[in-house]
């Protein structure tokens, strides 16, 4: 398995976490899918099963963005049942070896940078997601992992701000991450189940009311906090 495939497994996962797609999803190598002696798909690089989200969304969903996450990769997929998929790679994988000796700079001007950012503002109706602004709009990634170039990043990673917004985003996210190195990673992933809970089952401005209720009524929290 090459490097470049790793880093698209790696993404794939989050991707499937994040969206709450992860259930009775396996991810085989070739060598163990061919041992399985299974008829399709032997020639691909590598074959996720599934019986759960991914299998809904890849045959009754919208799956669009699924696939640009693919292929930001080089890599393209083919279906074996209704409920295997085959990763093949395609020959952009060849170019991705000059990708080390470029600045950052230069990706940003990479045409699959410039194919994904227009495909976040297309997504945002070319207007900024946080206060609808038209103009000086910008791609933000919400998140970096090491390794990934600026394109290999999920749509819904992205968001299409106006260069204000952007800023301010910029400077929110290093605040929270600079508080986070006063929690255990056990409270981390029990902020995140809440975020994902709360905020992707109900309106986000709804929650964000509810919080900052509990914090500008501090007397209650505390009572609250006490009891236990
Ligand atoms: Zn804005």
């Amino acid at each position: 398995m090459n490097n470049n495939e790793e880093k698209l497994i790696e993404s794939i996962i989050l991707y499937l976490r994040k969206n709450d797609l992860d259930t009775d999803t396996h991810i085989y190598t070739i060598d163990r899918w061919i041992e399985r002696g299974e008829e399709y798909l032997v020639d691909s690089k590598f074959v996720i099963t599934s019986e759960g989200g991914l299998h809904f969304m890849l045959n009754y969903g919208d799956p669009e963005e699924f696939y640009d996450l693919v292929e930001s990769f080089g890599y393209f997929i083919e279906m074996g049942h209704s409920w295997s998929y085959g990763f093949y790679c395609d020959e952009v994988i060849l170019e991705q070896k000059e990708d080390c000796h470029k600045t950052y700079s230069d990706k940003l001007k990479d045409k699959r940078w410039k194919e994904k950012r227009e495909k976040v503002r297309d997504k945002a109706n070319h207007k900024c997601q946080d206060c609808g602004s038209l103009n000086k709009l910008e791609v933000h990634h919400c998140y970096y992992k090491y390794g990934l170039e600026p394109w290999q990043y999920p749509l819904d990673s992205l968001r299409c701000l106006c260069s204000t917004c952007h800023k301010k985003r910029g400077s929110i996210e290093m605040e929270i991450r600079a508080r986070m190195a006063d929690l255990k990673t056990e409270h981390l992933s029990t902020i995140s189940e809440f975020l994902y809970g709360g905020m992707s089952s109900y309106p986000p401005q709804k929650v964000a009311k509810l919080i900052k209720n509990l914090n500008v009524n501090k007397e209650e929290l505390l009572k609250e906090l006490n009891k236990s």
